[in-house]
């Protein structure tokens, strides 16, 4: 090369640096968007993989572990405490980050289910922690767009960003009926007593829809508070995760602690007197639906709208992929598997997410320019394994 082309070529290097500094567009590896538990996964596992920290950018509104975070502590969770330990253990940032979690979390009885703040507490710090390790925006993603196998990214506070690689950690919301004009009372309020306690009074006759996990506690909290009559509009029977000997039954739709207690010695065997159960159809949303002054719709969650995405977006439910570089966990993207006895499962739940994104992340990397951390993930997962 001679010294023209070399100064050429120089300054040609320097204009480029020169543009990208003051263009502001951050450039990234990783863009990991949504805080909740499946966000948080990805990023201690991206971190444990000694991703350097400026190629990782977190985005949420309020880094307060999603949903869990925000509205549910004091919901009686279905996960056994030595689940939540594991959980831990599969994450070395998150150990060194809630260097206390391991040991509080074994003060409690470890083949029990408790309120969720158990694990939000120690989720909350681990958040905090992480925040100091990659870059955070705290704001919503407004805009996503592929061009150049770029992913580029805009956010409500105006930060923008160019990503090889995105992670949808999205969520969802609780699904909406409009079945009646009663007032709704929503389920993120349903599902805390103190707050239901005061969104009914003893004159209210209230329609519970639904019969999964969250439908039985609601029904469990009206039936201990004083309100007039409660019905439940139920489609399908109740279902308990059971154990069957290397595998569970209704892993992820059954009912597990509180609510499967409250399910099958109270409602099926001797129900309040004060509930009435119907079979969800016309007919009888038509019969019964007069009678009720207010309405909880307990009937599974919707994703999140991902702006600039088709809300109907696909994604493959077994290695979550959505499009070239673009990748979906949580619960708004969970991985769906067939059980032994042929039943279609949606894992969710913090351990599903934590083992969907150990066995999925090396495919998400596996890429010409950070094909040197695959090796790393591959001896991390040994060491999990073992
Ligand atoms: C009654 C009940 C009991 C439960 N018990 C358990 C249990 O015992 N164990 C268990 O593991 N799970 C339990 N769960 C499930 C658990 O709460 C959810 O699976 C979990 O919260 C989903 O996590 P997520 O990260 O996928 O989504 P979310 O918690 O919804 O988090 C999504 C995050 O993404 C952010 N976000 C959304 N859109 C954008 C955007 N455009 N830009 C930036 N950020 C965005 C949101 O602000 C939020 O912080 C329970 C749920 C309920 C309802």
């Amino acid at each position: 090369m001679n010294f023209k082309t070399a100064r050429r070529r120089a300054s040609k290097l320097i204009m480029l640096v020169l543009l990208s500094w003051l263009s502001s567009v951050y450039a990234a590896q990783w863009a990991v968007v949504g805080a909740g538990p499946a966000g948080i996964v990805i990023v201690g596992l991206l971190l444990d993989l000694g991703t350097p920290r400026e190629d990782i950018v977190w985005i949420d509104p309020e880094f307060n572990v999603g949903r869990m975070g925000q509205y549910y502590s004091t919901v009686p969770g279905n996960t056994k405490t030595s689940l939540y330990i594991e959980f831990i253990q599969a994450c070395r940032t998150f150990q060194d980050c809630a260097p206390g979690a391991l040991q509080e979390l074994q003060k409690y009885e470890l083949a029990l289910e408790y309120p969720l703040s158990i694990i939000v507490k120690p989720l909350q710090q681990i958040t905090a922690c992480m925040s100091q390790k990659v870059t955070t925006q705290k704001t919503m993603l407004t805009g996503l767009e592929f061009a150049n196998d770029t992913w580029h990214i805009e956010c409500a506070n105006g930060f923008e960003c160019d990503a090889q690689r995105v992670v949808l950690a999205t969520g969802s919301y609780p699904r909406s009926l409009n079945y009646t004009n009663s007032p709704e009372i929503p389920l993120d309020c349903a599902l805390n007593q103190q707050l239901l306690s005061e969104s009914v009074t003893p004159d209210d006759t209230v329609a519970v829809v639904g019969s999964a996990h969250s439908a039985v506690l609601v029904l469990k909290f009206l039936s201990e508070m004083p309100v007039g009559r409660i019905i439940n509009f139920y489609k399908k029977p109740f279902v308990y995760t059971t154990d069957m000997g290397g595998w569970l039954l209704y892993s992820s739709s059954g009912l597990k602690g509180v609510a499967a207690e409250w399910a099958k010695n109270v409602l099926e065997k001797n129900p309040p007197c004060n509930l009435v159960r119907v079979y969800n159809s016309e007919k009888a949303r038509a019969a019964w639906l007069p009678l009720c002054t207010k309405i909880v719709y307990a009937a599974g969650y919707d994703r999140n709208p991902i702006p600039g995405c088709n809300p109907d977006m696909n994604y493959d439910t077994q290695t979550g992929k959505i499009a070239p570089g673009l990748f979906g966990i949580g619960i708004a993207f969970p991985e769906v598997i067939i059980d032994p006895a042929g039943n279609q499962e949606h894992k969710i739940g913090l351990n599903s997410f934590m083992q969907h994104a150990l066995e999925m992340l090396p495919e998400w990397m596996r890429t010409k320019d950070v094909l040197w951390r695959f090796k790393e993930f591959e001896e991390l997962f040994t060491i999990q394994v073992l």
